[in-house]
Formats: C-alpha cells, structure tokens, sequence
C-alpha cells in the first residue's frame, strides 16, 4: 500500500470535490492523506459566501463537505493563508501533490469611467457583504436611495437584484449577516433594474432562477414582452436548437405575463444595455448606457444612449483570480493545461476554468483533474507535511475547532429562528471556536 500526502489549498467546493475524488479513488493500493489549507477561519467557500442566504436548498451541499471531512485521513487547516504562513514552494516540496483550488475573488472590471464613484461595488464586494464574510464587515453600502441598478445579465447580477428588491422580512429567517439585515431593513431602494448589455436569448440567467421570480411575493418584475417575442423570433430564424435558451425565454415571457400586484418594490430587466459611464460627482448619480441592437449574429451599438438616474449600482460582470506567488495567472485564472499546472502541481475549480459553472460543476472538474494526478503519481515522497512548515503560534482552525464554530452559530440562529447567525469578524469567528 501506498500513502500518498495530497495538500489542497482552498476550501471551496472545488477543494472538497477534490479531497472526495481523492478519497473515492483509494484501493489495496494506494491511500491519500489530505489536508486542506484555507485562509478563513471558516470553510466551504462560496457556499457560506456566496449562495445567496434565500437559496437555502443550494447550501445543504455542505453536508457532503462535512462527510469528507470526517474520513480519518482528512485534516482541515483553516486560518491558514498560502504567501503569508506558507509558501507554495515548500508545500510542493513535502507533498505528493498540491491542488490549488482558490476560486476568483476579484471582480471583473467594466473599464469605464465613474468606477470610482461612491456606492459603486462589485458583486464581489456586496455579495460577500450580505453573506458575512468577514473581510467586508466594514464596507458601507449607502441604501438611501430608491433606485439601484445591477449590471449584468447572469445568475450573479440576479441574486444581487433580488436581495435589494425583497421585502427583507423574507430575508429575516435566512443566514443574512446582521449587519445586512439592518440596512436591509432600513433601506429605501424600491426599483430595480438589471441591465443586461445583449439580447435575452443570449442571457447568462437560468431558468429556475426566472421562474422563481413569478413568485416574489412583495415585489413586481417586469420584462419587456415585445423585446421577449423579438428575441424569439431571431432565435427561432437563427435555426439553432438550444433547450436552455428555449426555457430562458420560456421563464421570462411567464414572468412578463404575470399579473402585476402593484408592489412598491419592483425588479426590471433591460436587454441590449451597455454600460458607458457610470455617472455622478461623487457619487453614483446614474448609468449611461449605449443601446445596441441584434444584427444577425452580431450585437453592435445603434449610437443612441439613455441615462437612468439611481443611487446605488452594482456591477456583477464576472470575477478574476487573485495573483499569488509560485505560479502563473493569465487571464484571470491560473495558467494550465486541464488542470496541470507545473510539476505536482494541479488547479481545479474557477481558479481553473473561469467563472462558470454551477457548484455541481466542480465536481466533475475535481474527477477529471484527479485522474491526471494519480496517472502522475511515482512513490510517495515521505517529506514531512504542513506541520513542518507553520510558524511557530499559528492558530489553526482544524476539524474540530470549526465544528465548535459551526455548532454555535447553528445555536445562535436556532433562538432566533434562523439556520444560523453568522460570526462576521475573524475575532468573533475565532472566539467561537476556542
Ligand atoms: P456569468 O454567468 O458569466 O454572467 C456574467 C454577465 O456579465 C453576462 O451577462 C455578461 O454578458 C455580463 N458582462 C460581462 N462583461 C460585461 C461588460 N463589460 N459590460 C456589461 N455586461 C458584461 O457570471 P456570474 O453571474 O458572475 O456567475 C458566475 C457563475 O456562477 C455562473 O456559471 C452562474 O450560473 C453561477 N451561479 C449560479 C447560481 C445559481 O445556480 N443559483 C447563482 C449564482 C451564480 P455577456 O454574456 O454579454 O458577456
């Protein structure tokens, strides 16, 4: 039998789909020792910050998690970061293999002017905000104003919508960091829009997400049913066969048709809007944006443009990969070839292929870069491991320590009728589980 030590670095679920790939593939032969590094004294990664806290269902995935880690050779290395405790270079060098899977934090720049105004964010920034996550504790979000607008016309740019446009007592039994729910609560923002910079039929949105707007059940979404029934049209000429756009403008002509209540809150969704300018002195007065128009396969600019006046904008475009040493990043992720990226060195998740996908997906691309790691594989090195390398007094949040964690937040939110209430600081987090 062969043991062979595997580091992961990033506790996502592209880390955990790892680790199960790993584990799934032990035999007479050969065994995997895992430890998984991440920086935040929490795991799970986008599944704790990025679902949104109204997608409950999404987050049970973290049973499967929890189920990985409770294999004797798995071990959780929370509060730990790659660069500051440790450096790549010496993981490679006592592990069989590493598996980078650290995602894409950073949002996608639009590159136009008025970025820098304030209450301009990124989806990167607001949705790790509401969810808690505890580098965003002190970001201020101004909800003042009556009208926001999210650009971008994927699945992103839909939850942010949607956590400004709810009544946010519907928010109130979900896992919305506190500090979220009290501007949520007092928040004026009343109108909507999602700008989406090409036609319907190529929207990023999926259609369970559509459908579910038909039931919001204080706040009123419309669509433009012409604008729908145009993109159709092309569509169906286009001659191409496509069942996710079929149901997209399917779920969207079914929101369309809705009956509307009268709500005070209300989503809208814009198509064939880029944005230009984001407009203002100080900050975000409005969006300026050019209207273009389907011409065959093509989406160009008519020359006309529109101003909506808002007050706040959030831009949710995509995401990039923040740069670290030790390896190669182009663009916006982590230079490889399916997964390899130099000598035992892997990379799996967005950190991989970009910002796609949905959590299941990494599953799949966790398999496959796996299989190439143990075509890989010679013999074990017998190096050492992590423990050699941490600096003397780090607290590692292992296993144990963040199920302390995990347990009281759950008890927390049991008092308060919540899945949980989310600690938000690293102290905080960190006092949970000591
Ligand atoms: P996405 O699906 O790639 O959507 C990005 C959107 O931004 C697209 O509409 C894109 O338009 C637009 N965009 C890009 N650059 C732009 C620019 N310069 N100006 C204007 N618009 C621009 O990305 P995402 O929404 O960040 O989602 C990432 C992944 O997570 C997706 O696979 C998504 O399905 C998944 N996700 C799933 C769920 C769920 O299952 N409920 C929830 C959240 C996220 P173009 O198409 O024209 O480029």
């Amino acid at each position: 039998m062969k043991t062979f030590k595997i580091a992961i670095v990033g506790a996502g679920p592209a880390g955990y789909f790892t680790a199960l790939a790993l584990q799934n593939s032990c035999n007479d032969e050969r065994n995997f020792k895992i430890d998984l590094i991440e920086r935040l004294p929490t795991p799970w990664g986008l599944v704790r910050s990025g679902v949104a806290p109204d997608h409950p269902k999404i987050k049970t995935v973290s049973k499967v998690f929890e189920k990985v880690a409770s294999d004797p050779n798995f071990r959780l290395f929370g509060n730990v970061e790659l660069g500051r405790d440790i450096k790549l270079d010496d993981l490679q060098e006592k592990y069989d293999a590493v598996v980078l899977c650290t995602g894409s934090s950073i949002g996608k720049k639009l590159g136009i002017p008025g970025e820098n105004l304030t209450n301009y964010f990124s989806a990167a920034e607001f949705v790790p905000w509401y969810n808690g996550h505890p580098d965003y504790e002190n970001l201020e979000i101004n909800l003042n104003g009556k009208v926001a607008i999210v650009i971008g016309a994927g699945n992103v740019a839909m939850d942010c919508a949607r956590m400004l446009a709810l009544e946010p007592t519907e928010l109130d039994p979900t896992d919305t960091a506190d500090r979220a729910m009290k501007s949520f609560h007092g928040s004026s923002i009343r109108k909507v829009y999602v700008a989406g910079r090409r036609g319907p039929e190529h929207a990023a949105f999926t259609a369970p997400e559509l459908r579910e707007l038909s039931h919001l059940k204080h706040t009123d979404v419309y669509f433009n049913l012409e604008g729908l029934e145009e993109a159709s049209d092309r569509f169906a000429k286009s001659g191409q066969v496509d069942k996710h756009i079929t149901s997209n403008l399917e779920a969207m002509k079914h929101v369309a048709q809705s009956p509307k209540q009268g709500h005070e809150r209300s989503m809208e969704f814009l198509f064939l809007h880029s944005p230009k300018v984001i407009v203002g002195q100080e900050k975000v007065e409005g969006v300026q944006f050019a209207i273009n128009q389907v011409q065959g396969e093509k989406v160009v600019d008519t020359g006309r443009t529109v101003t909506i006046p808002c007050d706040l904008v959030i831009s949710a475009v995509g995401y990039e990969s923040l740069p670290y040493e030790g390896v190669v990043f182009e663009k916006g992720r982590i230079k490889n070839s399916d997964g390899r990226v130099c000598k035992s060195t892997y990379v799996v998740g967005w950190a991989k292929r970009g910002p796609s996908g949905v959590i299941g997906t990494n599953k799949s691309d966790a398999s496959e870069v796996v299989s190439l790691l143990i075509a890989d594989l010679t013999e074990p090195k017998n190096n050492g491991d992590i423990t050699d390398l941490l600096p003397n007094g780090t607290k590692v949040v292992d296993q144990k320590y963040w199920m302390k964690i995990n347990e009281s937040e759950i008890k927390a939110g049991e008092a308060r009728g919540k899945p949980r209430v989310k600690a938000t600081t690293y102290e905080a987090l960190m006092a949970l589980g000591d």
